[in-house]
């Protein structure tokens, strides 16, 4: 049935992810892209260094995790974005940067968008050189100061990516979902990029 206020609001939806090793420079894009679309940028690495600073329960343990470079136990992960998503301002669409990074997360986020009566619309890939990439993650530990951009744990986190999350890749790629981006361009050239592969160019 044509409904014109729903029809106007899924217009401007916009339900998506960003993927990417780390190190690929999603958490930067996503901010870039997400204020373009008026959408909240939701990472949940973010959300857990909040927590850290904040010294909460949920801090406390995702630390024990993040400091060696591993995933933070998916029950936990989910309920937070699960929240997350629940809150006024994701009812529009959102860019959510860093989960899935499982595939029982990505069961999770199908739970929660059928739940809300809506799919994702697109999945944003950058496409990164890992040499390249550790190189970055380095550079950011000595000028951010977090912990776990030492040598030994980016490395980890590489190995983790890999066995863990590239996987989701053929998942959504099997949805048609995704849209993959050269990573290894300027800052600028991959937010054209990023912005020219949703307009689906
Ligand atoms: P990021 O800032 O996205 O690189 O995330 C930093 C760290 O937070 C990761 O290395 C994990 O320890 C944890 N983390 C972030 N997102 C997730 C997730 N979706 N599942 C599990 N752990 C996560």
């Amino acid at each position: 049935m044509n409904n014109p206020t729903t029809d106007a609001a899924s217009a401007t939806a916009r339900r998506l992810l960003i993927v990417g090793p780390p190190g690929a420079g999603k958490g930067t894009q996503a901010v870039r892209i997400a204020e373009e679309l008026s959408i909240p940028a939701i990472s949940t690495g973010d959300i857990f260094r909040a927590n850290v600073s904040g010294e909460t329960e949920l801090g406390v343990l995702a630390k024990s995790y993040m400091d060696k470079g591993e995933y933070v136990p998916d029950s936990v992960t989910n309920d937070m974005v699960r929240s997350r998503l629940a809150e006024g301002d994701a009812q529009r669409g959102f860019l959510l940067d860093g989960y899935p990074r499982t595939l029982d997360q990505v069961e999770a986020l199908d739970e929660m968008l059928s739940g809300l009566d809506t799919t994702l619309d697109a999945v944003l890939l950058l496409v990164v050189e890992t040499d390249e990439v550790v190189g970055r993650l380095v550079e950011r530990g000595k000028e951010q100061g977090r912990s776990d951009d030492t040598e030994e744990t980016i490395r980890r986190r590489l190995d983790v990516y890999a066995e863990q999350t590239a996987p989701l890749i053929d998942v959504y790629e099997k949805r048609g979902l995704v849209r993959r981006v050269d990573g290894m361009a300027s800052i600028d050239e991959v937010t054209a990029a990023l912005r020219e592969a949703l307009a689906g160019r």
